[in-house]
């Protein structure tokens, strides 16, 4: 095997064995940009030097040595020579740029003899001198480990007995006395002096670099995204060209297009008689590159020429680094820039019009998932703060105001004008008018599919869930955090995009959805197979929804029509009824509310499909929470001030008590409920048909939680009877259709018997990846799932992205037996993958009809849609 490639030897093409920065280089040579020499000391040494205990392989020196020699030549200088010594940087270049591991060693060949003699050549002894004092810094730091805040404050020390307040006031002879104190400083850390060998300087430096692979923060940085450990890290030898050499000479970085919004300028800056940690170190202040224009023209005006050409050449953002050398302008390292999503699109749009990407390449150059950021308010990127906590980014977007402790406090203070932050355990169903006047949510307790989450997001609210660190304290109305106490009324501000919780307020960025965006999006709508419907439960959602381009409603949970505070009393006398007919009379005042509901959920449809999904959630989420009731029933019993209530309540009580199950989720729920109770459904089906009549819709009426093909034909016997007596009654034909979600395993192992009595089918993937794992979909996240995604005990979060070899194969069955016996059967998805890329790209292999999800994902299911068909 080959283990070192010159420059000249390498391509783009070989960026897993050269790494990124190795084989960016190779490919700028070849087209002859103004580049240093240099060399890469493969991906595949890295290997061999682990695999070898650690230790340089006899082959690799001796590659190492000759590749030395070919720089020698190709530069006419010598490592270590005392007339015309070569200086070299050593920098790691993975495959995938990381954070965590060794970066850069500058000026690597110094010793005593070649910084004397780098002065005699240049006439510049001071230059020399500090850049031998940079040396031993860098390379005492990241090679020999001894830190750079040691050396900082020798040098501080220094500065403050001779008076000086900034660097360039150091002579040549003072550079000489920081010189020897930084060399004992090392003999001091390290035990043996430092080496003077250029030849021990690089072999050191290299082991350094694949060292560094191995580093706990890589590590952890691999972990995160995925990056496999195997892949090892390249190291890239450059022949040194100094921009500190003078007023001629300066370092800079700069983004062939602005990063932060996509505008084609050139961005970036610079620094005059500076090497390149003088820019990150912040000790002076770059200058902005346009500035480059007037102090040197001739060396801005070749820099444009190169910046263009890299761009062309790889069709994409660059972000570039170079050196001027005595006027020279040499490129040091060039690679695909890192942007915001609003960049990301705007460089995408401008390319197709420039003529450099087709419109496929343009849609896959935007990150669905990170689209959202473009439709939420943010928190703007000048706020520079420490979170108090972070929880799981529920839901994005960004808000401030006063924390309180309950939805009716929520409502009450929102009411009187103010801003608030919903802080509470968790949500049930009856905090839901807490939730709507809130700016945003934030519980202890529950993950990304929990209530808070699911109801936040489809308001395209803020929320952040899970967030254990914070200790929530009702009664005293009190959130503790690390120590901190923070009280009823206090400032908070949440980033659902990160999950952080800040205190105070933090100044945040308006949201829209420009017309670069709605362009973007009309391209994905003519390259993708599936459609994409919204889930929503009214009318204004919905037609939120269609302004956000969905083709429809997958799901319409009508529970959520059932919490309206206005409607609670009569569900509560509903549930509460000792007969069958209080229990009808209760269900004849719903309706024509339920009826209301689904005009206008038709009307803002204006004929597009509706699914609408009978009610699913076990009664008593409907009934206030059973330890609140008891404290009340407690507290009448003790002031006996008022029996009536207090027989009100002792009845609600024993109503919640005999609804209590052990398990809810895998309880008396979805079509079990219609079993039993079928007037309910009875009521939602001569909603749905009256409305229906009145504007003219086709409704698709779907039975939740089915696992047994005889409870989707008992329910649907009652939906029919129903068809049937209003289209009589009213005189009206409606067109419509019943089908069922499929979201427990029993249900997609049993399709094709369950397709014989189904139109349509909807994989419910919350419910169907918590029956599968038997993960509770409320409490796994925050108990043990975040841990299992750490220690990649999963590879993800199987309630974000859909589990394909679990869930997923439940999906494929369900979809493939169902087909077999009913080719025209109609397959949606309608969890909360819906919106998720990568499941919507499974979902295209698979070849289900549509995907749906909550309104403010709909443009990245748009886009990921599009991105899958390609
Ligand atoms: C599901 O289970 O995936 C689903 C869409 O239903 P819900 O989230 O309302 O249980
Ligand atoms: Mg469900």
């Amino acid at each position: 095997t080959k283990f070192v490639y010159a420059f000249s030897e390498g391509s783009r093409d070989m960026k897993k064995l050269l790494g990124g920065k190795g084989s960016n280089l190779a490919e700028m040579v070849k087209i002859g940009l103004p580049v240093p020499p240099g060399f890469t000391v493969s991906t595949e040494a890295c290997r061999t030097y682990d695999e070898q205990g650690q230790k340089l392989t006899e082959e690799i020196k001796t590659e190492l040595a000759e590749a030395v020699r070919r720089l020698e030549k190709d530069t006419g200088k010598r490592i270590g020579d005392t007339k015309s010594p070569l200086f070299v940087s050593v920098r790691s270049g993975a495959v995938f740029s990381m954070p965590g591991m060794m970066d850069t060693v500058l000026n690597l060949g110094m010793n005593d003899d070649t910084a004397r003699a780098l002065a005699e050549q240049t006439g510049e002894p001071r230059f020399a001198l500090d850049s031998y004092r940079r040396f031993l810094q860098m390379f005492g730091d990241v090679v020999l480990g001894v830190e750079t805040e040691r050396f900082e404050r020798e040098l501080e020390r220094f500065r403050a007995q001779r008076g000086y307040t900034s660097d360039p006031e150091l002579t040549a002879d003072d550079w000489k006395t920081v010189i020897s104190v930084y060399k004992k400083l090392i003999e001091h850390h390290t035990g043996s002096p430092f080496p003077q060998d250029p030849n021990v300087q690089l072999q050191l430096s290299v082991e350094a670099v694949f060292q560094s692979w191995n580093n706990e923060r890589a590590a952890v940085y691999r972990r995160m995204h995925g990056i496999p450990h195997s892949l090892g890290t390249a190291v890239t030898v450059q022949s040194m060209v100094f921009g500190n050499l003078g007023d001629t000479s300066g370092t800079g970085v700069a983004f062939t297009r602005n990063p932060s919004n996509g505008k084609k300028e050139l961005y970036g800056e610079y620094l005059i008689n500076a090497q390149g940690e003088d820019v990150v170190a912040g000790i002076r202040t770059p200058q902005p590159i346009r500035t480059l224009h007037e102090a040197m023209p001739d060396v801005y005006d070749s820099f444009v020429r190169v910046t263009d050409k890299l761009e062309h050449h790889y069709r994409d953002m660059q972000d570039i680094e170079f050196t001027i050398e005595d006027g020279t302008l040499y490129i040091l390292q060039t690679r695909n820039g890192k942007r915001t999503s609003q960049a990301a699109l705007q460089i995408a749009v401008d390319m197709v019009e420039e003529g450099v990407l087709t419109k496929e390449e343009a849609l896959l150059r935007v990150d669905a998932d990170q689209l959202h950021q473009l439709l939420h308010r943010r928190i703007s990127g000048d706020n520079n703060l420490q979170a108090l906590a972070k929880g799981l980014p529920a839901s994005p977007g960004a808000a401030s105001g006063r924390m309180v402790f309950s939805a009716d406090e929520a409502e009450s203070w929102a009411e009187a004008g103010e801003k608030v932050i919903l802080v509470r355990p968790e949500t049930t169903p009856d905090d839901i008018h807490g939730i709507i006047s809130a700016e945003a949510v934030l519980t202890t307790r529950g993950g990304m599919t929990s209530h808070a989450a699911v109801v936040a997001r489809g308001m395209g609210k803020t929320c952040i869930c899970g967030c254990e660190a914070a200790d929530v304290d009702i009664k005293a109305e009190t959130m503790t955090i690390d120590g901190t106490m923070l009280k009823k009324g206090d400032v908070l501000t949440l980033d659902g995009g990160t999950g952080e919780v800040f205190s105070g307020s933090l100044q945040m960025e308006e949201p829209e959805m420009s017309p670069t965006f709605q362009l973007l999006l009309g391209w994905a709508d003519s390259t993708r197979r599936m459609n994409v419907r919204a889930n929503a439960d009214n009318g204004a959602d919905a037609a939120k929804a269609v302004e956000f381009g969905a083709e429809g409603i997958g799901l319409c949970r009508t529970e959520h029509m059932f919490m309206d505070p206005a409607r609670i009393p009569v569900v509560r006398r509903m549930i509460l009824a000792d007969s069958k007919r209080k229990r009808e009379e209760a269900l004849a005042e719903l309706l024509p509310m339920q009826r209301q509901d689904f005009e206008e959920i038709f009307e803002a449809m204006e004929g597009r499909p509706v699914t609408i999904r009978l009610l699913d959630p076990p009664l008593h989420e409907f009934l206030p929470d059973k330890e609140e009731l008891l404290i009340e029933v407690t507290t009448l019993e003790l002031t006996g001030d008022a029996p009536e209530k207090l027989a009100e309540k002792k009845q609600l009580l024993d109503a919640v008590k005999h609804l209590e199950e052990a398990n809810p989720m895998l309880g008396h729920r979805g079509c079990r409920l219609g079993m039993t109770h079928p007037e309910i459904y009875a009521m939602q089906a001569e909603a749905i048909f009256l409305a229906a009549g009145q504007v003219h819709a086709k409704p698709e009426i779907m039975v939740p939680l089915v696992s047994h093909v005889n409870e989707l034909k008992a329910v649907k016997a009652v939906i029919e009877r129903e068809a049937e007596r209003v289209q009589r009654e009213t005189g009206v034909h409606v067109d419509y259709t019943i089908g069922t979600m499929i979201e427990v395993p029993r249900a997609a192992l049993t399709a094709a018997a369950i397709a014989e009595e189904a139109d349509f089918f909807s994989f419910g993937t919350n419910d169907l990846t918590q029956t599968t794992f038997g993960f509770s979909r409320d409490d796994a996240e925050g108990k043990f799932l975040r841990q299992y995604v750490d220690q990649e005990t999963l590879e993800y979060n199987p309630f974000v992205r859909l589990d394909e070899e679990g869930v997923g194969r439940l999906v494929e069955i369900g979809a493939h037996d169902g087909r077999s016996v009913k080719p025209e059967l109609k397959l949606g998805i309608c969890g909360e993958h819906g919106g998720n890329a990568k499941s919507i790209h499974f979902c295209e292999t698979k070849q289900l009809d549509y995907v749906s999800c909550s309104p403010f994902r709909v443009p990245a299911a748009r886009l990921a849609a599009a991105q899958a068909a390609i």
